[in-house]
């Protein structure tokens, strides 16, 4: 794999103020695939320095001008997409169709949005007698995680730069060379110097140095709500906006009128994908009691399909916590009906797709964030207890619903405290606001509100 040995800064690659760097593993097979600059906070000033000095020319640059920029970005991923899918592949580890079809086309399809926003958005609106005019907020800093790792990316820079904001990067230290492959785009899009800057590093030395920059005016936050707390508590000292999207323990409530066998299958699949690692996944599964053993069943079996196709998790660090929270599961008192905490594979941080039944709502498996391939499956009695259950935990990014009818499901979602909803099956929309309720998060990505994010108003009087 190819890794630069410098920060993209100000529009080209240079050397980092320190020394030291870090190990990218492909997490299949435990090999070390490149090493990146460990940036400090030097190389953070730096950065925040060129990001401020290109702000008033990239403010002023007509939205026109800048939705052509990120239609040549997005043009530019296009053209790279398989490159980006392999070097996804290599340090995150999740099966090269999948990397294809989401790790790679998701950000190709955010960008395009944001061209097109970029271009159609009213930056300008007339309110009574005044015009209101939407300005960019300024320098950002983004932070971002590892399990979507360009499409967390894209999903902070496209509506920054529609919005006229200049950004520094700082991506998560297990996959960061997707993060320079998107630099470089950047770059070969045209994006002018200082617009867009990179510095790779670990959260505790980099990303925090971003985080308490004074001259950073909105920290766009993903990854744990631990971190996202101490971001928000840093910013708030400093007057500073913030949006964080944090974890989430999200419900899939299958209703008795629902198909049954499809509502379970999906579901299952929806935990698996990505070896667990996704945010809004639907790790409880709500069942009536009348059909709880059925779905048990279902489950355990479409959980062992999986049992070849499934990708390693992240690193090691990440297997052991996964396993913990198996051992955990079974230590509380829940029923093991598929995988288990031994290591399917003798290298590779791989974990079994796992299925606990029995699962009570209060247990850890059924409240903490386990981030790995394990689903809880929970009995309900009737509606008012499955509405209790889906809410009954500190998180609130997503859920499914399933019902026999459109708006039954659709009654039941609207009691939900969380942010997305999919009504029996319903697919990914990357225009539609990505975000949590609660605990989840504060502030939108994605679509006309994730540009909303970087923008601030400015009313004329006449
Ligand atoms: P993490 O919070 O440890 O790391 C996320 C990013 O923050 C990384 O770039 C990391 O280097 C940086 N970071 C770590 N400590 C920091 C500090 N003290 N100051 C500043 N930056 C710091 O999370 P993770 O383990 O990398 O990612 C997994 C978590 O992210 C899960 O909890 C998951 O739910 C969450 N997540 C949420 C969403 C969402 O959209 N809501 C999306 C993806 C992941």
């Amino acid at each position: 794999m190819k890794a630069h040995d410098g920060m993209y800064i100000d529009g080209a690659w240079r050397p980092a103020a320190g020394q030291d760097a870090i190990e990218v593993v492909n997490p299949a097979d435990e090999q070390v695939i490149g090493r990146v600059p460990a940036g400090t906070a030097e190389d953070v000033d730096t950065a925040v320095r060129a990001a401020r000095a290109a702000l008033p020319g990239w403010a002023a640059t007509p939205p026109a001008e800048r939705a052509a920029r990120l239609a040549a970005l997005r043009d530019v991923l296009v053209a790279r997409k398989d490159e980006i899918a392999e070097t996804v592949t290599a340090e995150l580890g999740s099966p090269l169709k999948f990397s294809q079809n989401v790790h790679a086309a998701v950000p190709i399809a955010v960008a395009g949005s944001y061209a097109e926003l970029a271009a159609a958005y009213a930056f300008e609106e007339k309110v009574g007698n005044s015009t209101v005019h939407h300005e960019p907020i300024g320098v950002v800093g983004a932070i971002t995680p590892w399990n979507y790792p360009l499409h967390q990316i894209v999903a902070k820079a496209a509506p920054a730069l529609a919005a006229g904001c200049t950004v520094v990067l700082k991506p998560a230290e297990d996959t960061p060379l997707v993060a320079q492959l998107f630099a470089e785009a950047v770059h070969e899009a045209g994006v002018p110097a200082g617009v867009f800057n990179l510095v790779t590093g670990l959260g505790p030395v980099a990303g925090q140095a971003l985080a308490e920059h004074p001259d950073i005016d909105l920290v766009s936050f993903t990854g744990s709500t631990a971190v996202g707390r101490q971001i928000g508590a840093t910013a708030g000292a400093a007057v500073k906006k913030v949006a964080l999207e944090l974890g989430g323990k999200s419900a899939n409530v299958i209703l008795p009128s629902a198909d049954l066998a499809k509502a379970v299958n999906v579901g299952v699949a929806n935990v698996m994908s990505n070896s667990g690692q996704t945010c809004s996944a639907w790790t409880r599964m709500l069942v009536h009691r009348e059909q709880y053993e059925e779905a048990v069943e279902l489950a355990a079996t479409a959980a062992a399909k999986y049992g070849e196709r499934i990708g390693p998790v992240v690193s090691a660090k990440q297997q052991q916590r996964v396993r913990g929270y198996i051992e955990k599961g079974v230590a509380e008192g829940a029923r093991l009906v598929a995988g288990g905490a031994e290591p399917p594979r003798a290298q590779g941080y791989f974990v079994a797709p796992t299925v606990f039944a029995d699962v009570a709502p209060d247990m850890t498996i059924a409240q903490e964030e386990i981030f790995g391939p394990v689903l809880s499956i929970i009995r309900y009695e009737d509606e008012d207890d499955a509405l209790r259950i889906a809410n009954g935990t500190a998180y609130g990014l997503a859920g499914a619903v399933w019902a026999g009818d459109q708006p039954e499901a659709v009654a039941f979602a609207r009691r939900m405290d969380t942010g997305q909803v999919d009504i029996n099956g319903g697919r990914f929309n990357p225009l539609a606001p990505f975000g949590g309720y609660k605990q989840s998060g504060v502030g939108r990505e994605l679509g006309a509100h994730g540009l909303a994010e970087y923008l601030q108003t400015k009313s004329l009087q006449f």
